[in-house]
């Protein structure tokens, strides 16, 4: 097969336009927010390999069609948001061809009697919240990324927003959804309530992570914007008593739009000058939301939990400066300055959680002296909760940083397997969680072989990513790491 074949192949269904060939649009799909390989970009180096074309379907029916002419060619697809995972989800690791889905980004409808809305899955999340709230609804679905992240993102990933103690993570939003199978067939599930029909086909294609199928449209849950809001800052004595404190909040049925607990590092690093600190160290964010009178009932059992937890109330103004940046990230400040910082998100169970922060900030300093270490829990359920966690090594040569870097992921990794938690709570799993995958999901990760080995048998959806097998001619991504074996 000519170089060229497969070009004018997808261009006749989608366009010339809509094909990227040349090197350096190639180049600015070749990676993703994986903290890793920014790291190995500021060395000019790549962690994969270009694509070898990027193609822009229109609609469901071009994506079919371009997905039937891949298969034909046996090249395989890796689709594409915004690029915004942070685990190299979108990495091509032998040219894989990379389908960007933001040309499907409109809102199909709205079905205000049953609260559901109908949106394709490239659609911006910042563009899609907008258009609900104004007409006064939201999807509950607030990821930081929120404005660099695509709705079928979201869905691909299993992520969770900010707002997820009240409205759930994505996969308790998706009632509905449309996909591709690497054979081109259309897979749809229809937005009903619940069902008893076997096990959940949804929750096959939400988090597969275009290892299984391509998302081309979502329904989502819908919900009127609430009436009313109240905000509670806390200063708690420790971090077992605000770890407490959610869980009382969670297990009593309340429904907080958000709860952010904060370490004593990050909570020093928001509450400057503010008194109530100073004894007590451990910052505690509450915000009730909804019908008014259901919000001051929750608002006062708050108050009486935070009562027996220790906790006093003060000013709003760590809330208030969080609200503002909200949708901002800072990592960009530390990669500029030559740090090598990152971030860890895990689940554990309440009854683990404090000795899981107490291995893992004992085991950071044991790897480099002057590592940062630090906190928080903004998603909290009944029986547990995410610990987002930052690692940062200061500036040094990348020779000596992957290593420790390496070393940083296995303990915060492996301690949490050793909590009995999982390792990933939203970011998903994409390349650099592979290494995990069998050790976290057991016998559960032959069947997502069988399962894969089933619906693409020959390996052309995002081989090599959620631990399952690479192509052969795939490049090592960790080819440059000291640590390599
Ligand atoms: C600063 C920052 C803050 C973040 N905050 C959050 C947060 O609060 N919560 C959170 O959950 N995540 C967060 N993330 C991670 C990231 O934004 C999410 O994982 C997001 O869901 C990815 O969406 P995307 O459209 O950019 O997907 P991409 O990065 O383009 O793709 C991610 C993976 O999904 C696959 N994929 C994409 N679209 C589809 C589709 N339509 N069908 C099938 N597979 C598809 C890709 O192949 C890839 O494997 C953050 C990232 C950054 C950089």
């Amino acid at each position: 097969m000519s170089r060229n074949e497969p070009i004018a192949g997808f261009a006749e269904i989608v366009g010339a336009e809509h094909v990227l060939t040349a090197p350096e649009e190639r180049r600015r799909y070749a990676h993703d927010k994986l903290p890793y390989a920014n790291f190995r970009a500021r060395e000019g180096a790549l962690v994969g390999t270009l694509p070898s074309l990027v193609v822009r379907p229109a609609d469901t029916q071009e994506l079919r069609r371009v997905v039937a002419r891949a298969a034909e060619l046996g090249l395989p697809l890796i689709p594409y948001g915004s690029g915004s995972g942070v685990l190299g989800g979108t990495i091509p690791l032998g040219g894989e061809i990379l389908v960007d889905l933001q040309r499907m980004c409109r809102i199909l409808e709205i079905d205000r009697e049953n609260g559901l809305v109908r949106v394709e899955a490239g659609m911006n999340g910042g563009a899609f919240e907008a258009e609900l709230n104004a007409l006064g609804y939201t999807a509950g679905h607030l990821p930081q990324s929120l404005t660099i992240s695509t709705v079928g993102g979201w869905a691909a990933c299993r992520g969770g927003g900010q707002e997820s103690s009240r409205y759930g993570k994505i996969e308790d939003i998706v009632v509905g959804l449309e996909a591709v199978l690497p054979d081109g067939r259309l897979l749809r599930v229809r937005p009903l309530p619940k069902r008893a029909t076997g096990p959940s086909i949804r929750d096959i294609v939400v988090g597969n992570e275009g290892t299984l199928a391509i998302i081309t449209e979502l329904t989502l849950r819908l919900w009127a914007l609430p009436e009313a809001e109240e905000v509670l800052v806390l200063a708690l004595p420790d971090r077992p008593s605000a770890l407490g404190l959610a869980r009382r909040i969670m297990q009593a049925g309340l429904h907080p739009r958000l709860v952010r607990l904060y370490d004593e590092r990050e909570t020093a690093a928001r509450t400057e000058g503010i008194a109530a600190f100073g004894e007590r160290p451990v910052m505690a964010n509450i915000v009730l939301c909804g019908e008014a009178s259901l919000v001051a009932a929750e608002a006062a059992l708050v108050r009486a939990f935070a009562a027996e937890a220790d906790a006093v109330e003060t000013e709003h103004r760590p809330f208030e400066e969080w609200r503002a940046k909200r949708y901002d990230s800072i990592s960009k400040l530390w990669q500029d300055r030559g740090y090598y910082n990152d971030t860890i998100e895990v689940t554990v169970n309440w009854s683990r959680a404090a000795a899981l922060y107490d291995a893992i900030a004992s085991g950071v300093a044991a790897i480099h002296p002057q590592a940062h270490f630090s906190a928080h829990w903004s998603h909290v359920y009944a029986e547990g909760v995410c610990q987002y966690m930052t690692v940062r090594l200061p500036p040094m040569p990348q020779a000596e940083a992957l290593p420790l870097h390496a070393r940083l992921w296995q303990l915060l990794e492996g301690e949490t397997l050793a909590h009995d938690g999982s390792i990933a709570h939203h970011h998903g799993s994409g390349l650099f969680r592979g290494p995990w995958m069998d050790e976290e999901l057991g016998v559960g990760m032959d069947v997502l072989r069988a399962i894969k080995q089933a619906i693409d048998p020959a390996n052309l959806f995002n081989p090599g990513k959620l631990g399952l097998p690479a192509r052969p001619d795939a490049v090592d991504p960790y080819r440059d790491r000291g640590d390599h074996a």
